[in-house]
This record gives C-alpha cells, sequence and structure tokens, in this order.
C-alpha cells in the first residue's frame, strides 16, 4: 500500500469545513492526512485540562472517506500558558537572552519541566486514539532541530559537563584530549566547563554537537517510549527538515530510533546551499533532491515517507513550480522507496507566517491547477502501487556521509568554501548523470555489499574506521579517498603520524604537503594516458602534493611548484582497489573518472544514455521483479536509450530500446 494524502489542520477551521475537505481528498485518491502536530493548544487549552472532540471528529470524518490519520505529538509548538507558567522551558540563545514566546521550536530540549509536560500530552495523545484503527501512527514533534536547535541555559550546561563526565572520565583525559593547554585554558573539574562558542576549541565544539545530538535523541525517545508503551502496533515516525540537508542531528542513530523514517522535500525551495548560507537563484538539479531521498532511504535502509512534499510556491520567489513537475517529484519519491507521499498542505493558510505558501488547494477552496495534477498523478501510480509497493533501490555504490566529519568541518576549515555535503553532492550528482543509483552509509557500516564505496572528505578516522575501511578493500572492494580523509581523530585531533595517517597502508604514499587554494590561485590535473576528454581540469580550492611508494599516478598536477606530481592515485589492496584524489576536481573530471572506476569494478549504469542530464533513472527490486522508473525534469519531450526488453506497467507495452518521457513525464517499466 502507498499512502498519498496532504497536511490538514482541522485546529483552525470550523468543524463544518472538514467533510467537505475530506470528499475532496477522497476524490483526488487521498488515503492518509497528517494532523495535530502544532495544535497543543486545542489538545490542551490548559494546564491539565484536555480536549480531543475536534480531532477525534476530523479522525473519524476522515475514516468516513476512507482516509487514515497520522497524529503529530504536539511539542513544536508549546501553548502559551505553558511558557508562562515555566519560563525556564524556553532555550537561552548564545547571546544570554531567553527565547520568548511568538515562533515554534524555542524549547530548551533538556529541560525536565519540559520533559514533565511533554510526557503528559503524549501520553494522554495515545490514551485517547490507542483503540482508533483510524490512527495508524504518531510523527514526533515536527522538525527536531531545525531553527536554532541549541540551548545555553544552566539545565543543559549541567547536563554537558555530566555527559562529559560519562565521556572522559577525568578531567585531566578532557584537556589531555582536547588539548586545553592551548593558551592555558585547562579545567580543574568538569564543573568548570562552558559551552563552547563558535570560535572556541574545535574538540570542544564538536563533543558540543554530539551532545545536543545525543539531546534530541533522548527527547525523540521519551516520546517514542510513551507511545510504544500504550500502542505497540501503531507506527512512530518524524519527519526530517530541509529536505534532510538538516546536519545537526545524527539522523542514522534517529532512524534506529523509529519505525520509519520520514522526509519534508522541497526540491526547489531547500537545496544544500541553504545550509550554507547562499539564498541566491541557483540552476535547478534534479540530483539534489535524489540525493536527499537517498540519504533518507539509506538512515534505516528500508522504505521510508514523505510527510511535506512540496506542491507550489514556497515563502521565497525561487524557480518556477510550472505544470507537470509536481507529478516529476512524486515518481522521483516513489521511485527512491517513498511509501507515502503527503503533500503539504491542504489549504492555504490565510494568515500567519506561512501564509504565502501554496497548497493543493488556494485560500478559497477551490480546487484548481495543483489539485488536478496531482488527482492524475495519483491515479496513475495508484494503477501500478500493488506491483511496485516494498521494491527499493539496492545500488552497488555507496557514499559515506558521516554526520561527525560534517560537524568537525564546520567551523570554516580548511576552506571557507570546501563543505562537506557540496563535496559529497560532486560525486552523487556525477552518479546521477551515469544513471548510477547510490546509498550513503556510516565509515562503520559494513560495506561489502558495495563494489564501490566514495568518501570524500572523511576527516575523522581512527584505528577502528580505518581497519573497516581496509577490511573492505581486502575483499574485493573499490574505494574512493579524497583530499581530507582521515587526517584527524573522532577527538578532531590532527594525526601526529604520516598522513593520512591510519589510511596509509591502503593508499601507500605520503602527503608531503596540502594547502588550501584561494582568490587567484587554482590548479589544475591532467590525466596520465589516453581516454580523457580534456588534457586538463580546473581544481580551484585545494591539493595534496602526494609522494608515491608503490601507488600508481593517474592525473598529476599542471601548475605551481608541484607541477607534475602525482594528484590522483590508485593502489591494488587485497582483492581491491583505492583510488585517492588529492584536490576537489571540476565536475566534467568526476564524471569521466567515476565512469571509468565504476565500469572497471563491474557497476553497470541504469540505461545507455539519455537526450538530457535532467533525466533520471532509478533501478528498484521486489524479490525477483526488477523495475526502472524513468523521471523527466524537463518541459520538453526526452528519449532514453536502453539496455534490453522491458515491460511499460501503464498498458505492459513491451518498450522498444529508444523510449520517449513526455514534459516532466515518468515511467515504470519492468525488466522481463
Ligand atoms: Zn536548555
Amino acid at each position: 500500500m502507498i499512502y498519498f494524502g496532504a497536511s490538514y489542520y482541522p485546529e483552525q477551521l470550523d468543524p463544518s469545513a472538514v467533510e467537505p475537505d475530506a470528499r475532496l481528498m477522497q476524490e483526488a485518491g487521498f488515503n492518509l492526512v497528517r494532523m495535530g502536530e502544532f495544535a497543543w493548544s486545542r489538545m490542551e487549552p490548559d494546564d491539565g485540562q484536555f480536549d480531543f472532540d475536534w480531532l477525534e471528529n476530523a479522525v473519524e470524518t476522515m475514516a468516513q472517506h476512507g482516509i487514515k490519520s497520522l497524529l503529530g505529538t504536539p511539542t513544536a509548538a508549546p501553548p502559551k500558558w505553558l511558557t508562562d507558567k515555566h519560563p525556564d522551558i524556553c532555550q537561552i540563545q548564545l547571546d544570554g537572552r531567553r527565547r520568548e514566546f511568538g515562533r515554534r521550536r524555542h524549547y530548551c530540549v533538556n529541560s525536565e519541566n519540559y520533559h514533565r509536560y511533554t510526557t503528559r500530552i503524549v501520553t494522554t495523545l495515545a490514551e485517547q486514539f490507542k483503540d482508533n484503527p483510524n490512527v495508524i501512527g504518531y510523527q514526533l514533534d515536527n522538525e527536531f532541530m531545525a531553527e536554532q536547535p541549541h540551548c545555553y541555559c544552566d539545565e543543559c550546561r549541567e547536563k554537558f559537563q555530566a555527559w562529559l563526565q560519562k565521556k572522559f572520565g577525568t578531567i585531566e583525559e578532557l584537556n589531555r584530549r582536547w588539548g586545553m593547554i592551548f593558551w592555558g585554558q585547562s579545567y580543574r573539574s568538569f564543573e568548570e566547563v562552558i559551552f563552547p562558542k563558535p570560535g572556541h576549541n574545535p574538540s570542544a565544539l564538536l563533543d558540543f554537537y554530539r551532545f545536543f545530538s545525543d539531546s534530541f535523541l533522548n527527547y525523540a525517545r521519551l516520546q517514542g517510549d510513551c507511545l510504544k508503551k500504550i500502542s505497540p502496533e501503531k507506527t512512530v515516525t518524524h519527519n526530517i527538515c530541509s529536505s534532510g540537508f538538516v546536519y545537526l542531528l545524527d539522523l542514522y542513530a534517529l532512524g534506529r530510533q523509529l519505525d520509519i523514517v520520514s522526509l519534508d522535500n522541497y526540491p526547489f525551495a531547500w537545496m544544500i546551499e541553504n545550509e550554507y548560507g547562499n539564498l541566491g537563484d541557483r540552476p535547478y538539479r534534479p540530483s539534489m533532491a535524489s540525493f536527499a531521498l537517498s540519504m533518507t532511504r539509506s538512515y534505516k535502509r528500508a522504505p521510508f515517507w514523505v510527510t511535506e512534499a512540496q506542491c507550489g510556491r514556497t515563502f521565497r520567489p525561487r524557480n518556477l513550480v510550472e505544470p507537470g513537475i509536481v507529478n516529476a517529484w512524486t515518481h522521483q519519491e516513489i521511485a527512491h522507496g517513498a511509501q507515502a507521499v503527503l503533500w503539504f498542505h491542504w489549504r492555504q493558510f490565510p494568515f500567519a507566517i506561512e501564509h504565502m505558501l501554496q497548497a493543493v488547494l488556494d485560500y478559497d477552496g477551490v480546487p484548481r491547477r495543483r489539485y488536478f495534477e496531482i488527482q492524475q498523478t495519483v491515479r496513475d501510480l495508484k494503477k501500478v502501487s500493488a506491483e511496485i509497493a516494498g521494491a527499493l533501490p539496492q545500488p552497488e555504490v555507496a557514499l559515506i556521509r558521516d554526520f561527525q566529519t560534517d560537524w568537525a568541518l564546520d567551523d570554516g576549515h580548511p576552506h571557507q568554501d570546501l563543505k562537506y555535503l557540496r563535496h559529497l553532492h560532486l560525486y552523487y550528482d556525477a552518479l546521477f548523470q551515469l544513471h548510477v543509483n547510490a546509498d550513503t552509509a556510516e565509515p562503520g557500516d559494513d560495506l561489502t555489499r558495495f563494489k564501490l564505496v566514495i568518501a570524500p572528505s572523511l576527516l575523522l578516522v581512527d584505528a577502528a574506521r580505518a581497519a573497516n575501511l581496509r577490511r573492505y578493500v581486502e575483499q574485493g572492494g573499490t574505494l574512493v579517498l579524497t583530499c581530507q580523509s582521515g587526517l584527524r581523530d573522532l577527538d578532531n585531533v590532527f594525526h601526529a603520524k604520516t598522513f593520512p595517517a591510519h589510511l596509509r597502508d591502503l593508499c601507500v604514499f605520503e602527503i608531503g604537503e596540502q594547502q588550501a587554494l584561494k582568490f587567484q590561485d587554482t590548479t589544475g590535473i591532467a590525466p596520465v594516458g589516453g581516454g580523457w576528454k580534456k588534457e586538463r581540469y580546473e581544481c580551484p580550492l585545494w591539493f595534496d602534493v602526494l609522494k608515491l611508494e608503490t601507488a600508481q599516478a593517474l592525473a598529476t598536477y599542471t601548475d605551481h611548484w608541484f607541477a607534475g606530481q602525482p594528484a590522483v592515485s590508485v593502489n591494488p589492496f587485497g582483492k581491491g582497489k583505492v583510488y585517492y584524489i588529492a584536490t576537489v576536481p571540476s565536475a566534467e573530471f568526476v564524471s569521466e573518472f567515476l565512469g571509468q572506476i565504476a565500469a572497471g569494478c563491474g557497476v553497470r549504469s541504469n540505461v545507455l544514455a539519455s537526450s538530457s542530464p535532467l533525466v533520471e533513472s532509478v533501478k528498484t527490486r521486489r524479490g525477483t521483479d526488477e523495475f526502472l522508473h524513468l523521471i523527466n525534469y524537463t518541459r520538453e519531450p526526452q528519449n532514453v536509450t536502453l539496455d534490453g526488453c522491458l515491460e511499460n506497467l501503464d498498458g505492459n507495452a513491451v518498450v522498444a530500446r529508444k523510449f520517449e518521457l513526455k514534459p516532466f513525464g515518468a515511467a515504470i517499466l519492468r525488466r522481463k
């Protein structure tokens, strides 16, 4: 079963509006609504006074139209009476001021008072709906760690100190591992430890990020335990914000706590660059949402839900959400493993901060283009949902995404433009163009099911992480490492070993010199041997100079005093190979390079060719069935060249070698 639906806010409406909305949803083919995630002030209008009648009525009305309900715990929006009664539940900001009532997510995640009220409202909600079969599950809170997640209150600081004591045991150990002798900052006791601020010790900052990630995981566990104690059979999920590019919460760890992971997916409105403060217009890259969806699938290696799917304009003027593109996005979500697509949201808010966000319906509730397009997409996908439900991509390639490395690099070093996720996306985008699907993985995962593993900027590598990578290559894996890999330990301290430290026996070279390239400085690399489109590829950000021992050079630098020195190397190790790219090359080099090594290790493209780089192919499997999803993100028809005989699920016609996709069109084919 695949769910389709929308977020719905009956607490904002006259009760008489729910039935006509439910009817229109049913006519659109919807079978799930998400409700309640900001409705604490309606669920508990005053301390200890509960009112769920309005929500029960909405659940019942939806059920009469064949629509199940996913209920949000309302804790992202503590009510006014609660913040008045316990001002201490509000965060203290970096500037020392307490956050005020007026927005959302202003609670302190470690507040015992907030935990107490959370336990009560979540338990009461669960009790209320425990016997209601129309409520299939709960969404914890809303978008953990969106909007200023860190709190600097005394309660958080004391818990941070206790967290450090548990980790380090003695203050001497903390001083040693953080390097607090630098500038004479050594602590005498854990009670002395302050919250690190931007510009403070990088090891302290990394533990600060870890502590708050753990704090939100604890808070999620508190809520999940309340729900599961009462309704173990109901699904517990949480919606990841910012298209999944949020990076202050360890989402692999969150995934392990949830029954299913959910994503709020805004292909136009939220891209990696938003995380890095670049809000200007950028060309549309469907590989960006593809990357977000692949990461979401990888947190549990399982199907997931899209709890918010973009269906129109958001806050700011961006790319046009033109007719047809929502169809392409929906197919993209389903192809990557979504088992629910809930558009955000049902009917445009006439008031408040999100009143510019377009919804399925306009302010007047009259169905227009967006409604009819979604209705058609749902109709098309429902025809094939029984056949494809549960089918999932099973990529042969993985990118290592390590949250701790991301946080360690967040202080702007070694180069302000060498950003972790941007570097990962450089490689993901190249795979997208090659029509090769990829998962993401943690450095400690069992990687042996992948033929090719790419680990851009895997900065933090200790002996255990290196041993896992070594095991993978020994058994026949192909590993791609890049500059900034293996330089620091898990405390964010540089190894006092010849670089690349624990990875040296894999790479079999030493890094003699390394620097950032800025402003007018740039370098290039020239491939060794033939088969390349160009003689020189631009590399503007960074260089390592490699002194090869037994490794072989595949490209050399073209500029500066290190011209002619190796820039890309390969070393056979065990049954596998290790490639090292000592710089951040242009996308065209990465694409050619990955094309060559993917072919070399037996990774095949999903299709032979496509007429546009804005066409995506996703191969999925369920048992012995293999499907090929093709999606066109352009407003023109596009062609895809297939490598065999496939059957179109839309009519079961056998598809010719050359297959045409309509503008913003998609197809699901089955390999015969
Ligand atoms: Zn706090």
